[in-house]
């Protein structure tokens, strides 16, 4: 089974996806079409989000032993430390090996029901992604991803420290990284800047949110823990209320920070799809990032 970091080895800049575990059956079926809509496009790897739940948690071991099995796409599970003692985390790795999901991405996670809620491990459990990254690597010969945060993330004290705890989870054998939502290039290009710093060369993939509507903007301002630049608003607030203008200067706004990011040598753009293809399709079409058989 291919690595991501073999997929980021080529010589072209490429794209990812992202998806989440279906809610039920409808949900799943249109996560599915888009997956085989997303198929021919070729992308370097697509992900599915890991909840908190164990419904959900079973949409995301079953969907991605399907993508594994079915489709020609190289699978990216992401996995947590919530609520999961290392006992249960080693049995659900265990299964990603066994139906070929071998690239696995690294998380702590966030307390269910409160995300800014005080983090309490299980007491049989880990602490911190940097643990899960050294599990997964005693398991197994498994290509592991992180996430690392352009702003800091929330919980850090400082840039400094949380670029400190970065690089930990690269020394402790991550091979790549996946930022989290930002707004404008220079704000990701600091994040690389700090890890080529720190002497680590793995490869850091900025996070794309499609912005096709206000609330992917919302959605964005949340993730990222930081508030939209007043350029992006001046341009997207007025056109709140007509859904057809509001996604065509959105996806304006993207295509020129992903050709930005591309100019800057980013290897790799990581497209959150909220389980749809059409603005991903739309966008990577434009970026030049199709390969001729799509
Ligand atoms: P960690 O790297 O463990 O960091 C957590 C905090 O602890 C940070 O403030 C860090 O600086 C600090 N820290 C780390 N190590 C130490 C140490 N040794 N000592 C002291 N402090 C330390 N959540 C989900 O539930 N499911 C998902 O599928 C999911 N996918 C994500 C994908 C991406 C690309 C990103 C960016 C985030 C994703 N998240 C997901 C959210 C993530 O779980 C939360 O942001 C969580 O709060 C932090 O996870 P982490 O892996 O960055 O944690």
């Amino acid at each position: 089974m291919t690595s991501v970091v073999e997929r980021l080895a080529g010589d072209a800049p490429a794209f990812s996806v992202e998806f989440f575990p279906p809610r039920d059956a409808a949900d799943e079926a249109i996560l599915w079409r888009s997956i085989r809509e997303l198929e021919p496009y070729d992308p370097s790897y697509m992900s599915i989000t890991y909840g908190a739940g164990g419904s959900s948690r079973d949409g995301t071991i079953r969907n991605i032993a399907r993508a594994a099995t079915e489709t020609t796409l190289v699978p990216m599970a992401h996995l947590t430390a919530v609520n999961h003692s290392v006992a249960e985390l080693r049995n659900v790795i265990g299964h990603f090996a066994a139906v070929g999901v071998r690239n696995v991405l690294a998380l702590r996670g966030d307390p269910p029901g409160d995300p800014n809620g005080t983090w309490t491990a299980h007491p049989q459990g880990l602490n911190y992604a940097s643990e899960l990254v050294e599990l997964l690597r005693s398991l197994g010969d498994f290509c592991v991803g992180v996430s690392a945060f352009p702003y800091g993330h929330p919980r850090s004290d400082d840039i400094e420290s949380d670029t400190k705890h970065l690089v930990h989870k690269f020394r402790v054998g991550a091979d790549f990284a996946i930022a989290q939502l930002f707004f404008e290039a220079e704000d990701f290009l600091r994040l690389r800047d700090r890890i080529a710093g720190a002497g680590i060369e793995a490869p850091v993939l900025p996070g794309i949110m499609p912005l096709t509507t206000p609330r992917t903007l919302r959605k964005t301002i949340e993730l990222s823990g930081m508030q939209a630049p007043q350029w992006m608003l001046d341009r997207l607030e007025p056109l709140a209320d007509d859904p057809k203008a509001f996604r065509v200067e959105g996806l304006n706004v993207v295509t020129e920070l992903c050709e930005r990011l591309l100019a800057e040598g980013v290897p790799n753009l990581h497209f959150y799809t909220f389980n749809r293809s059409k603005a991903t399709r739309e966008l990577v079409g434009r970026l030049g990032l199709v390969p001729v058989r799509a």
